[in-house]
């Protein structure tokens, strides 16, 4: 078979064309910017064996598997992160978060950063690459994506430190903490096509705001006079956690919205200490 009969075979299964197209590329050993390449020498033969293994891929995109998963990859802010079942796929969404913590970190010289349920490592990483001088820490509750994160980051030589522990269990004071919770509610009718993903990584209690309201809680000890507390949330959480925000005495309250225009991350300025 020809690498075109099979992509043709792959979009009759019903597969989008760019998918057909990055998971043949990774069978034959090729990156997803060789799209290119795949169409100039599309009359190539396809050897049996990568032929069996597209297939098998194929099949698995076709049962909700996230491409990610399947061809162990993710760019996340220009960073090459490996990613599977262990993690969730870092969210383009969430680069609004790292956009926004790199700004507020601008004036500061070795900033103490520290990231809360880092996963993949992505949030973390992406400011280490940005701020080399920086302090960042990283933590997660589970061993697991800290096996992910830490393989990342030894892969991409920056130097964040990992730490397995609940939210600021443990942790000192810093200029910025950032986080990406789980904020899925636990009735989410979106969790269905989530399926794939480790559950503790979305779900958040029945109004999806249990993680958020532990972070908030807890913060203001964690932050220097004038660090910031950025989070990202749920598209219709945004007047809940300002709330919390509110609550716990931050000020300078903002949002920032993601790429479809939502209310996606919301932060302020920690309360002096009394
Ligand atoms: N943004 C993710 C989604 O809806 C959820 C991530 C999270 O819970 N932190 O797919």
């Amino acid at each position: 078979m020809t690498l075109r009969e099979a992509l043709a075979r792959a979009a009759a299964q019903g597969l989008a064309r760019i998918d057909a197209q990055l998971l043949l590329l990774h069978v034959l050993g090729r990156v997803g910017t060789e799209r290119g390449w795949l169409v100039a020498h599309d009359d190539e033969a396809l050897a049996p064996a990568a032929e069996a293994a597209y297939a098998d891929l194929c099949s698995r995109r076709n049962a909700g598997e996230p491409l990610a998963y399947l061809t162990g990859e993710k760019e996340f802010f220009g960073l090459p992160l490996q990613v599977d079942a262990r993690v969730l796929v870092p969210r383009p969404d969430t680069e609004t978060i790292v956009e926004w913590a790199l700004e507020l970190l601008r004036p500061l010289r070795a900033p103490r950063v520290i990231d809360l349920g880092t996963g993949s490592g992505a949030i973390a990483l992406a400011i280490q690459r940005a701020r080399p001088d920086a302090r960042v820490e990283a933590v997660d509750r589970s061993a697991e994506a800290l096996a992910v994160a830490r393989a990342n980051a030894q892969r991409l030589q920056l130097p964040v430190q990992f730490r397995q522990a609940d939210w600021l269990a443990g942790a000192g004071r810093y200029d910025l903490v950032v986080s990406n919770p789980p904020y899925v509610r636990a009735q989410d009718e979106h969790l269905a096509a989530l399926r794939h993903e480790p559950l503790s990584a979305l779900v958040a209690g029945e109004d999806g705001l249990a993680d958020l309201r532990a972070i908030v809680g807890a913060a203001p000890a964690h932050l220097a006079p004038g660090g910031w507390l950025l989070l990202e949330h749920g598209w219709d959480q945004a007047a809940a956690v300002e709330a919390l925000l509110a609550a716990a005495g931050f000020t300078r309250l903002s949002n920032r919205k993601d790429l479809g225009g939502i209310v996606r991350c919301s932060g302020g300025q920690a309360p002096e200490l009394g």
